[in-house]
């Protein structure tokens, strides 16, 4: 690993003053769960890196009135373990249970989970000067893309790694982002961004900022929720596919709905459509079938990936069913 500094500010105004222009020469660390391995893997070179573990006011969780909010340094399993979460937004609970292992869970963080860089092999091994890393190929195109993207498949074929990500966007989650001219807060739907609009990075996060909280309103609460995955091992893996379904139902009819899928595109992607043929009919298999073979349709799976059509259409069918049952 390259020799870098490190800044262990108390505030997050200090660690924002510290963090500079340029990703390439400054990356925040929380966790280093995924940072770290990256510094080794010689993907990421810092010559400063800025540890928010001293920062006041980022590890806690706070129920307010409307909504609760969660510090960024919040523990995965602190999270996961959170009674008042599991009851409210048990989904969220069930998506950071299938997270990677406990120990990591024990280290990593909800801020570094949603900022977490992809796993595609091809950008992990410094030999490929991939498109993500300036390059003009993307090797996965036409190479192992067995665990690449099936939606979405453009410049870049990465997926998107998070799995909380998909929970908190059906949930309405917004993130709270510190930068140089003070704080904003984007809707965690808006936050992710596609190869297209940028294709080193994979959210909106500027190289001075620092995202904070995330923010889940009430009115998300205790509605009938659900996150299915599935996966190649048992623990120790990311999602080969996931969803993320919230719904508002009155008795059998579903009144409102969020379709949330995950490790299946470059972001987690709300699909909209879907949400629209569950709205205003009456929960059921036919129906619930119905909607996952419609997902699957407008899928362009690459050469080695198009089992992960098959999974879909059940991880989504189930964890429909899962959610209306609730
Ligand atoms: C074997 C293994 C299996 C895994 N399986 C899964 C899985 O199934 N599902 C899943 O979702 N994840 C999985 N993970 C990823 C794991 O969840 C992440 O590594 C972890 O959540 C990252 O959190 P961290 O605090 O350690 O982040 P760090 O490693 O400290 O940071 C990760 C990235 O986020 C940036 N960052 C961190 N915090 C902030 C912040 N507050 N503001 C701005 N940028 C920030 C860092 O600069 C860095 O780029 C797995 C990891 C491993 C090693």
């Amino acid at each position: 690993m390259k020799p870098y500094k490190m800044a262990l500010p108390k505030t997050v105004k200090s660690a924002v003053s510290v963090l500079g222009s340029d990703f390439e020469k400054t990356q925040i660390l929380a966790g280093g769960t995924d940072l770290l391995a990256g510094m080794k893997e010689h993907i990421l070179e810092p010559e400063l890196v800025v540890n928010l573990k001293s920062v006041r006011g980022i590890s806690e969780i706070v129920m307010t009135k409307e909504a609760v909010e969660i510090g960024a340094l919040v523990k995965l399993d602190d999270l996961g373990g959170h009674k008042d979460l599991q009851k409210r937004w048990p989904a969220l609970a069930q998506s950071v249970v299938q997270t990677a292992t406990p120990q990591i869970r024990n280290v990593g963080t909800l801020g570094g989970n949603l900022c977490q860089r992809p796993r595609c092999w091809y950008f992990r091994d410094e030999t490929y000067h991939c498109s993500k890393k300036g390059g003009g190929t993307c090797y996965a195109f036409d190479g192992e893309n067995q665990y690449h993207a099936i939606f979405e498949n453009g410049v870049c074929q990465i997926v998107h790694p998070s799995n909380l990500a998909g929970p908190l966007i059906a949930y309405d989650a917004q993130v709270e982002i510190h930068g140089a001219n003070g704080s904003r807060l984007v809707r965690l739907e808006k936050f992710f961004v596609t190869p297209e609009q940028n294709i080193a990075r994979e959210n909106i996060l500027q190289p001075n900022e620092v995202l904070t909280k995330v923010i889940i309103p009430f009115t998300s609460a205790n509605k009938k929720s659900a996150y299915l995955e599935t996966r190649e091992k048992q623990s120790f893996d990311w999602a080969l596919c996931g969803a993320s379904l919230n719904l508002r139902m009155d008795g059998k009819v579903i009144k409102e709905a969020r379709v949330v899928l995950n490790a299946v595109a470059p972001r987690p992607i709300r699909r909209y459509d879907l949400e629209g043929m569950l709205v205003g009919k009456k929960a059921g298999s036919s129906l619930f079938k119905k909607v996952s073979a419609e997902a699957v349709k407008s899928a362009t799976p690459l050469a080695k990936n198009g089992y992960k059509l098959d999974l879909l259409r059940v991880v989504l069918e189930r964890g429909l069913k899962q959610a209306s049952e609730a």
